[in-house]
This record gives C-alpha cells, sequence and structure tokens, in this order.
C-alpha cells in the first residue's frame, strides 16, 4: 500500500496501490452487475444494494482523487457537466451563486438558462476583481462561489484563497473547477476551497476515450449528503467500464500534466514572437495579468491549455486552423494528442470569446514539431 505521505506520483502510478482480495490481483476487476445479493435475514451486509447508489469499481477510483485533492470524499459522475451541476442542483430557490464572466461554455449556458428558470439567482462577476466579488455577495444568500481556474478559454487564474475568504464571510462556499489545474498543479482544498471538481473527461482519463467527472468536499456535511442525493436519484453515474478506464488514465497522470505543460509554456514563449500572432494567453507567460499569482497558486506548471489571438481576425484563425496537419482539429482538451480549436465557432453568436482566438490543448508529442506544424499553418 501507499503511505499517508506517499507523493502525487507514487499514488497514481499504483493507483493507492490496492490488491484485489480475493484473487491478490494487483489491478483492480471491473465490476458489471447492477444488483446485489441481499442476505437471508434482510440485511445489506455487503452496503451495496444497487448500482444507480452505489458500484465497487468506483471505489479506487473516488479514493485516489480524494487522496490527491486533500479531501473527505469524492463521488465520480456520469461526466464533468454532471458533476458541475450537483452543487447546484442541491440549492433551493431563492438561493443565490456568483460566477465569473468568462469560464466554461456549456456550464455558464445552464446556470444562465435552466437553473435561473429553477428560481436560483445567478449573477456574473470579473473574479480578477475581488472588490466586485465582495460587492456581489448577498449575506444569507449567496450559497456558492463558483471559480474556474485558470479558466476557458482565455485563462485568467483566480485568487481561490482570497475567494475562500469572501465566501466563508457571508456563510457561503467556494466550489471550484479545477479541470485545467488537475489536483497536480492546485490543491484548491488547500487554500480554502469547500468543493473541486473535475472534468475527468479530461486531463484525470487523459486519452480521448472516457466521459466522466468527479467532485470532492473538505467535509461531509448535510449539504454533500444532498450532493450524493442528487448524483443518486438522477442516476448521473459512470459506468463501471469508464470508471475501470478512469483509474487505468490516471496511472500516468503526473507524467502528462509535467510533459503537457512544458510543451503549453515552450509553445506559448514561442508563439509569442510569432509575427502572425496578436496575442498569446497562458498563465505561465510574465505578460499574462496573473502572473504572479499563478506562481504563487499553481505548482510545478501553468497547465497544457493556451489560447493564441491570430492576426487578421477570424478569417486568419479559421485559416491556421484548417491548415494544421499534426494538430487534429477538434473541441475537447487535456489528452495525450494536441487539439486547436476556433473556439468562438463552437460556443455560437452571444460568446464572449473574440473572434480571433484559437484555443490550443497541448499534448505530449514533441514541442517542437507542434512548433513546426503552427508555424507552417500561420504564414
Ligand atoms: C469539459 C469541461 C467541462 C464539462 O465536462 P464534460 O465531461 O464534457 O461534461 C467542465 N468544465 C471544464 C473546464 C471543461 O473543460
Amino acid at each position: 500500500m501507499t503511505s499517508n505521505n506517499s507523493s502525487p506520483e507514487t499514488l497514481c502510478a499504483q493507483a493507492m496501490g490496492w490488491i484485489d482480495e480475493t484473487t491478490k490481483a494487483i489491478v483492480q476487476p471491473v465490476h458489471v452487475s447492477t444488483t446485489y445479493l441481499r442476505d437471508e435475514d434482510n440485511e445489506y451486509r455487503s452496503g451495496r444494494s444497487y448500482v444507480r447508489g452505489d458500484n465497487p469499481t468506483w471505489d479506487q477510483g473516488e479514493a485516489l482523487i480524494t487522496r490527491l485533492e486533500n479531501g473527505a470524499a469524492t463521488l465520480l459522475f456520469s461526466a464533468g457537466m454532471a458533476a458541475a451541476t450537483a452543487p447546484f442542483l442541491a440549492l433551493r430557490p431563492g438561493d443565490h451563486v456568483v460566477i465569473p464572466e468568462v469560464m466554461y461554455w456549456a456550464l455558464r449556458k445552464w446556470l444562465l438558462g435552466p437553473l435561473t428558470e429553477w428560481g436560483i439567482k445567478v449573477d456574473l462577476v470579473d473574479m480578477t476583481e475581488l472588490e466586485r466579488v465582495q460587492a456581489a455577495m448577498r449575506p444569507g444568500k449567496t450559497k456558492i462561489i463558483w471559480a474556474e481556474t485558470p479558466s476557458n478559454p482565455m485563462w485568467q487564474v483566480f485568487d481561490l484563497k482570497a475567494l475562500a475568504e469572501i465566501a466563508h464571510s457571508v456563510g457561503a462556499r467556494l466550489a471550484v473547477d479545477s479541470t485545467c489545474a488537475t489536483p497536480i498543479l492546485t490543491q484548491p482544498i488547500a487554500l480554502g476551497a469547500d468543493l473541486v471538481m473535475h472534468a475527468a473527461t479530461k486531463y484525470l482519463n487523459g486519452h480521448s476515450d472516457v466521459l466522466a467527472g468527479s467532485l470532492t468536499t473538505a467535509r461531509q456535511d448535510e449539504y454533500w449528503q444532498r450532493i450524493c442525493g442528487v448524483r443518486t436519484s438522477c442516476g448521473a453515474v459512470l459506468g463501471s467500464f469508464e470508471a475501470w478506464l478512469l483509474v487505468r488514465g490516471m496511472r500516468t497522470l503526473p507524467l502528462r500534466v509535467k510533459q503537457c505543460s512544458a510543451n503549453a509554456l515552450y509553445l506559448a514563449e514561442q508563439l509569442e514572437r510569432h509575427p502572425g500572432v496578436e496575442q498569446v494567453l497562458y498563465p505561465g507567460l510574465p505578460s499574462h495579468p496573473q502572473h504572479a499569482l499563478a506562481r504563487r497558486q499553481m505548482h510545478g506548471g501553468f497547465g497544457g491549455m493556451l489560447s493564441i489571438r491570430v492576426k487578421g481576425g477570424e478569417a486568419a484563425a479559421v485559416r491556421c486552423a484548417a491548415r494544421v496537419q499534426l494538430w487534429k482539429r477538434a473541441t475537447s482538451l487535456g489528452g495525450v494528442e494536441s487539439l486547436i480549436e476556433h473556439r468562438a465557432s463552437i460556443e455560437g453568436p452571444s460568446t464572449p470569446v473574440p473572434r480571433d482566438l484559437l484555443r490550443l490543448s497541448a499534448g505530449i508529442e514533441s514541442g517542437e514539431e507542434l512548433l513546426a506544424d503552427l508555424a507552417q499553418a500561420l504564414t
């Protein structure tokens, strides 16, 4: 077994060192049963009854994420969106939440659409300005500050320690979408966050072949029980094979995150000097407005995500994406292969994202080859 102070590298490589008790297998089995035998005296001594509530194939992944995040418990979900919506579905009509102006598009749309229609008040604020966050608080009403950092697709970095203090001063919680930071680069709970969410579809799995989400809590309280109830009642649960693949992917998480981050930093530095590029958005660059904060809050790298604003506007950006050979023109992020996307095209006409922006997810390929491909596409 790994020990209480094992590093993320060791915890991931051995998936906490779990051994299957009956067979001594060093890789956990996939449990496919949807139902469990009741004891003769009508009890469920195994603690399991039906798979919508509980599945032994979730245990290892949930335990591993809990350890990496230094939390109290984790739930796996059927998608990042299922994990992201659960904390809001556990609120009550009349409650108020504060979200960043620019953030993961599909969640922003759901919060401003259906959630608002169900009677939750949602305010958008520029989270780089802490006074604005403070001013948006409604004591007694505000229940969640939702922070995604670095945030899609402009890669702003938000001060989690300060946001946690603001949230707690009015009895609210700080929930963090830490998908792009990964548990390797940032530990939100150590900075005061109450909930940490991952689109496990992205870096945690890392191979573009599993849709999954996770939610980790700093403490198991009544609100967490409500979130557990949302997962079970809505059936937002992960399939057994996906849960197994997720753990297999996480075994290499620290290696992948390091390589993606190194490639992203190299690309950001090189592209900043490219005549076809107007601006590079990446927290690892000294030119980034929150670079000092990113240095404090992120450890061991600035992540694999960057965006470039292409000279010549939307047409030039779309032309660059059309010309790449090695990069894959596709949405999503966090896989071993590099992806490029004209973000405004997928977000539609009401997007706050600049039309000249290309979002890049740096994979683990050769950085030089990735740069050469972009350079030929930009000319
Ligand atoms: C992809 C993503 C999500 C949603 O995850 P799905 O697994 O696609 O539902 C949420 N937040 C961020 C930052 C993401 O990149």
